[in-house]
């Protein structure tokens, strides 16, 4: 890599910790409804204002050594892993997007926006077990309208296949959208009900179906049925180790969900692969079917 690139990436990755700080901001105000502007940054123990230079991404917290500087009381250790977590999205996209695909810095924002949307839903899941509308409707209006300004987009996610030949670019990019979130959305809202069936309780929370409604807009229904089946493997992953120290057994779902849909984005020609194989199989054998009952 030339030293050019290096310190581009170094920039990226630079800016994924700025906008981690932000998002901070955004996973502990939303929540208590706090405007996202306005006040500044306060320390939650003493109400003082934290300074500039006490305010770097991950230095500060490391130079402070966790601790506020007047009060002295703990910051949460959630601060430095949410800046690290978004720089290194940031740069992982980065260099998937642009370097390896070639794709344009439009693009790129548009991932981008879908994963710090998930950063926000993920992070405020873990603390509180809810998923805020703040988080999804933003999301599911955010992931049509980036459709349209954003062409291309659901063409990357193969999701135009089997939908959407209408011939306007806008139209079938505007409909990708809509229709990946009503699979994405409608799959996981279907496992809740069979859950509900099952196990005689609350499955699945509706915050995870609008979560997953909003993954579906952003990536198109491939890679939202690719991220619906890749969540539940990261959930044993992580879920039986957590079962079994008992800390608790409700686990919350949004952040698997969210690293699913990263791993997608990621990975997305292997799994769009996938899905197509599969679908292919199922058609053949359906028409099949339909075929020899005609005959
Ligand atoms: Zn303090």
């Amino acid at each position: 890599m030339s030293l050019q690139g290096a310190l581009i990436q170094v920039w990226i990755f630079a800016l994924g910790l700025i906008i981690g700080s932000f998002l901070n901001v955004c996973i502990y105000r939303i929540p208590k409804k706090i405007s996202l502007l306005w006040p500044a940054s306060i320390c939650i123990h003493c109400n003082k204002r934290i300074v500039w230079y006490d305010n770097i991404p991950v230095l500060s917290y490391l130079f402070l050594k966790g601790k506020c500087r007047h009060c002295n009381n703990k910051i949460s250790v959630r601060y430095p892993i949410v800046e690290t977590i978004t720089g290194i999205v940031f740069l992982f996209l980065f260099h998937n997007i642009i370097i390896v695909n070639g794709y344009s810095l439009f693009t790129y924002s548009f991932y981008i926006i879908l994963c710090c949307l998930l950063i926000i839903g993920s992070f405020i899941d873990l603390k509180l077990r809810i998923i805020p509308n703040e988080v999804t409707y933003n999301g599911l209006i955010l992931a049509p309208i980036a459709s349209l300004l954003c062409t291309g987009i659901h063409e990357f996610n193969g999701s135009l296949k089997y939908f959407g030949n209408s011939g306007n670019q806008w139209a079938n990019s505007f409909l990708a959208s809509l229709i990946g979130i009503f699979i994405a959305g409608g799959l996981i809202f279907l496992c809740g009900v069979i859950g509900k069936i099952v196990l005689k309780k609350d499955a699945m929370g509706f915050g995870d179906v609008k979560l997953m409604g909003v993954i579906g807009g952003f990536l198109g229904w491939k890679l939202a049925v690719a991220t619906f089946f890749v969540a539940p493997f990261l959930g044993l992953l992580f879920g039986i180790p957590k079962l079994i120290l008992k800390k608790g057994h409700v686990i919350p779902y949004g952040p698997f969900l969210s690293l699913a849909a990263f791993i997608c984005i990621l990975f997305k020609d292997f799994f769009i692969k996938i899905i197509d194989n599969y679908l292919d199989v199922y058609l053949n054998v359906f028409f099949l079917f339909v075929n020899t009952l005609c005959l």
